[in-house]
């Protein structure tokens, strides 16, 4: 194969894409959000908070590509994940990639972890992926192409302590991602999940908030990776990209570690 000059800004060329993103006003999500504009992909954010998903808008919308539109939609809820799908199809006419990025972490003993905080967090984490995918698939179907990509865990690979109920939702994520990727395989759709360690997002700056030894806790985790710190939301958005991207066009039911080597 020879290789012409632009080959590598072709394999990252989202010209003509529309995305979904689920969660996307911040963290990881929002830096994906200002790679795939940048790749001159359209794209779909979508939150719970309006006023906080308005304002994402207007920072990623001062390029030069105003590509993005915000739906407040909260993905709990599988009415909500019906909304989010119809309405790319009204806005835009198709879906190319679908990034179900939106999550909720609390740390707690599991004797400590009542009905409705595991609700929370499997009907948010695993439940809205779910059923954004289902809701997602016949679109897909019809395009015969798409590019699915959930936002895992480390959590979805291994037990972290005193995580029962995300790892568990994280868990079903990773294994909900192989499944639909061996479902789709054959109508050119890929599935692939990113499993990102501990990322300086507002997710950790949450959980950091409700520990009494937040600095010396901050410390042991930033020690505990083997690359000696702990990641940027940033390095995750371009593993996602990759994922979504013609470049990965051989890579389907995927677990993608982006971990600075935790799970190594
Ligand atoms: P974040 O808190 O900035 O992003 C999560 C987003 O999801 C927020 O914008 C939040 O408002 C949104 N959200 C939560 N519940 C929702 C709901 N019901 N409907 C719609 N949106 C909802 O943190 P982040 O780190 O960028 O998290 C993104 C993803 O990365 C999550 O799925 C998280 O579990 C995963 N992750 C994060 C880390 C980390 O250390 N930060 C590590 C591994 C995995």
């Amino acid at each position: 194969m020879s290789l012409e000059p632009s080959f590598f800004k072709n394999q990252f060329d989202f010209s003509g894409k529309v995305a979904i993103i689920t969660g996307g006003s911040s963290g990881i999500g929002f830096e994906t959000a200002r790679m795939l504009l940048a790749g001159g992909a359209r794209v779909l954010l979508t939150g719970r908070d309006e006023i906080k998903g308005e304002k994402a808008v207007r920072k990623l919308g001062k390029g030069p590509c105003q590509k993005i539109n915000f739906l407040k939609a909260d993905v709990s809820k599988t009415g909500q994940c019906k909304k989010i799908i119809c309405s790319t199809i009204e806005q835009y006419g198709k879906i190319d990639i679908v990034i179900n990025n939106a999550g909720v972490f609390k740390a707690n003993p599991i004797e400590n972890v009542t009905e409705k905080e595991f609700d929370w967090i499997v009907d948010t984490n695993l439940k809205g992926a779910f059923f954004i995918c289902k809701y997602a698939v016949p679109y897909l179907k019809k395009n015969k192409a798409g590019a699915v990509i959930n936002v895992s865990s480390d959590a979805g690979l291994q037990g972290n302590n005193l995580s029962s109920a995300y790892c568990a939702s994280k868990g079903g994520l990773t294994i909900f991602t192989k499944a639909l990727a061996l479902e789709l395989a054959s109508y050119g759709i890929r599935v692939n999940c990113v499993c990102p360690g501990d990322i300086a997002t507002p997710m950790l700056d949450n959980d950091l908030e409700t520990r009494s030894d937040s600095k010396k806790y901050l410390k042991a985790l930033t020690e505990s990776y083997p690359v000696g710190r702990l990641g940027r939301p940033e390095e995750v958005a371009s593993v996602i990209c990759f994922l979504a991207s013609g470049a990965s066009g051989f890579v389907t039911g995927a677990a993608w570690s982006v971990d600075g080597g935790i799970t190594a």
